[in-house]
């Protein structure tokens, strides 16, 4: 059976992320799984253990850190965030997608062991016109106007690690495009190709050729 795909959605803190994602889960007729994050953060009203987050203590969370059942982890404002890995790869072994909204130091962990995978990165409606709104107002100190290049320097330099970049203009139009990529991602022919060389029992790899 062919492997299920690693999506993961990520981009700068404030953008949108987790909204995003609730939109593709309301529409998501099963295309794919939600992989859950554990955290050592407090459940806020609404969330759901095992639905939302696993929340952990500190201590079982480096546990599971150090026992190798993380996928990637990061620190955010003080708490522990990271991707169980056992679920991740039995989703994809099952040959069903699993989607991952994660911050950009998780993303980048991620990347490093699963290249495989299809990295979103989601950018501020703003973007394009960042530098008239960063330095022309008139009204910011220098170092205010510095802070925020420095900030989106950053930001687009991270940017280049991923596939895709996607605007977050709008919540529906952001979840149309990501559903685009993710459809276009399952016809490229690098991950199709296995399938057909099965079925005509060919030997030759053709991942190894043209990577
Ligand atoms: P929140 O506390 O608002 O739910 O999430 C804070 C930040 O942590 C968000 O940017 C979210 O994307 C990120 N985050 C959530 N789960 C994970 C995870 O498993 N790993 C990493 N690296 N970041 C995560």
């Amino acid at each position: 059976m062919a492997k299920g795909m690693l999506i993961v959605l990520s981009g700068p803190s404030g953008v949108g992320k987790g909204t995003v994602r609730q939109e593709l889960t309301r529409r998501n007729s099963g295309q794919f799984v939600y992989s859950v994050s554990m955290t050592t953060r407090k459940k806020r009203p609404g969330e759901v253990e095992g639905v939302d987050y696993f929340f952990t203590s500190v201590a079982e969370f480096k546990h599971a850190v150090q026992s190798n059942q993380m996928l990637e982890y990061n620190q955010y404002v003080g708490h522990y965030y990271g991707t169980p890995r056992q679920y991740v790869e039995k989703t994809i072994n099952q040959g069903k997608d699993i989607f991952l909204e994660i911050d950009v130091g998780g993303a980048i962990q991620v990347k490093e062991k699963m290249p495989e995978g299809v990295f979103i990165f989601l950018t501020p409606p703003d973007l394009k016109a960042l530098r008239m709104r960063i330095t022309g107002r008139g009204t910011d100190s220098a170092t205010v106007i510095d802070r925020r290049m420095a900030q989106a320097v950053n930001e687009i330099n991270l940017m280049k690690e991923y596939d895709y970049a996607v605007v977050n203009d709008q919540v529906t139009k952001a979840a149309d495009r990501i559903e685009k990529i993710i459809e276009s991602e399952h016809l490229k022919v690098k991950r199709v190709m296995k399938d057909y060389e099965k079925v005509l029992g060919v030997k030759h790899d053709y991942e190894t050729n043209h990577r």
